[in-house]
């Protein structure tokens, strides 16, 4: 799930080295042997045998997993610890997988008998949060936490590749795909441009899911994750005494002005039947108490599933940050950025997603769940071919729920047998 904030990203850039990237983080230096001993070391036999054990697939392997890449988490385009992660443990299972896209890995099962191709993907990256869990595998790199759970997805997908491997495909292909920078990056658009999709009939995504107690299994029909566009506004006024607002034109008023007329695109420019959001989510202006600011500066994200709601905000946006200033005296400008489109699930992909889901957790298990107005940049691939965005319920039932991107957000680690199933389950079943 992608976050709206922080990345200067002005268009998205053609290739992954183009795209910028996060100020470097404070790593352990440490080899991926003490790193996976360092996660073995915090399950004190919790999740039974020991993980590794070379035979089907454990919960105790899954968490091990997991845990090795919650405690070395790594922001996007900066994988390289997940990625040698990776690389080893598809290694381990007799899987070569690949780099691309820089910090990537891409890897093909193969059946004997060609057939269909479906992808199953994985996002990989972290976020830059500080942690504030006290558990004995919080993570060890400062300010940097996988607070959305991309730790799971990729522990879900090594699981769900071991049971691959466990029986020989009757045909076709699966092909393994862990995406790095996918929180507001688009590492998906660079796996694109690098070639994930060659070959590819039909690809199914996932996110643990915070909304939904473990155990339960949520799939929607149609659009849903929303459109995220990202914008920036700077309003040019003219600077003074605080005393003497006359002789001023007072940007912070403008600022004001403006952040209310946004609510009345909703309220009053949409038809009620349709959804958006429009949140200002920065506003810079001003160093001095006594002093009024020659500039204001503003950003913020607006969530949308239909494409003329789209344009409707971008038009009323561009018409109030021109309007407004101007009566005032002063101007202003916005820089709009349309990032990921809306993440619509394919009608028969969903369906059959459903099916799989109500084999491994039961009919009544199997949620449709709200759409979410958070975006994800599997909607790229869905662009392209036809697919499923799945929601594996993550919510623990004993402990308070932080939801994702919270500094404390950790889900139930059941998740992780119930995801690597589904997606071992489904890329059987749709090969045939
Ligand atoms: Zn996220
Ligand atoms: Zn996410």
């Amino acid at each position: 799930m992608a976050s709206s904030a922080k990345p200067t990203i002005c268009e998205l850039p053609r290739s992954h080295a183009d795209r910028p990237r996060h100020p470097d983080q404070q790593r352990a230096k440490l080899p991926l042997k003490a790193r996976k001993d360092a996660a073995l070391a915090t399950l004190n036999g919790e999740h039974g045998a020991a993980a590794g054990n070379g035979q089907g697939l454990t919960k105790a392997e899954l968490v091990a997993w997991r845990r090795t890449v919650h405690m070395f988490p790594e922001l996007g385009y900066q994988e390289s610890y997940t990625q040698e992660l990776i690389l080893s443990e598809l290694k381990a299972m007799g899987v070569s997988g690949k780099p691309l896209a820089g910090t990537g890995v891409m890897a093909d099962l193969k059946a004997k008998a060609p057939g269909k191709t479906l992808m199953l993907r994985s996002d990989i990256d972290a976020l830059p949060v500080q942690e504030e869990n006290d558990h004995a595998f919080v993570s060890r790199h400062p300010k940097v936490m996988h607070a959305c759970g991309h730790d799971a997805h990729i522990a879900i997908l090594l699981g769900a590749t071991k049971l691959l491997r466990q029986q020989p495909l009757g045909q076709g292909t699966v092909r393994l795909n862990f995406q790095p920078a996918e929180e507001g990056l688009n590492g998906a658009g660079a796996m694109i441009e690098a070639g994930i999709l060659q070959g590819v009939d039909a690809t199914i995504g996932y996110h643990i899911w915070q909304h939904l107690p473990v155990g339960q299994i949520g799939v929607v029909t149609g659009p849903a994750m929303a459109a995220v566009d990202r914008f920036e506004i700077t309003l040019e006024g003219k600077g003074g005494h605080a005393a003497m607002p006359s002789k001023a034109i007072d940007p912070i008023v403008i600022a004001a002005q403006l952040i209310t007329a946004f609510q009345s695109i909703v309220s009053r420019n949409m038809n009620p039947f349709d959804t958006a959001v429009v949140s200002v989510c920065s506003l810079h202006g001003g160093d001095a108490f006594n002093v009024i600011p020659p500039r204001v500066t503003m950003e913020g994200t607006v969530r949308t599933f239909n494409p003329a709601v789209q344009d409707l905000i971008e038009r009323r946006m561009g018409e109030l940050v021109r309007g407004i200033p101007k009566s005032y005296g002063a101007t202003g400008t916005l820089a709009y950025h349309r990032e990921n489109p809306a993440l619509v699930n394919d009608a028969t992909m969903a369906d059959f997603c459903r099916q799989i889901a109500a084999e491994v957790v039961g009919k009544k298990n199997v949620k449709n769940p709200e759409p979410s107005m958070g975006g994800e940049d599997h909607a790229f691939y869905q662009e392209l071919v036809p697919g499923c965005y799945v929601f594996l319920g993550s919510a623990p039932k004993k402990r308070e729920i932080f939801f994702h991107h919270h500094p404390r957000f950790d889900f139930d680690e059941d998740v992780l047998p119930i995801g690597a199933e589904f997606m071992a389950r489904a890329a059987r079943a749709w090969l045939g």
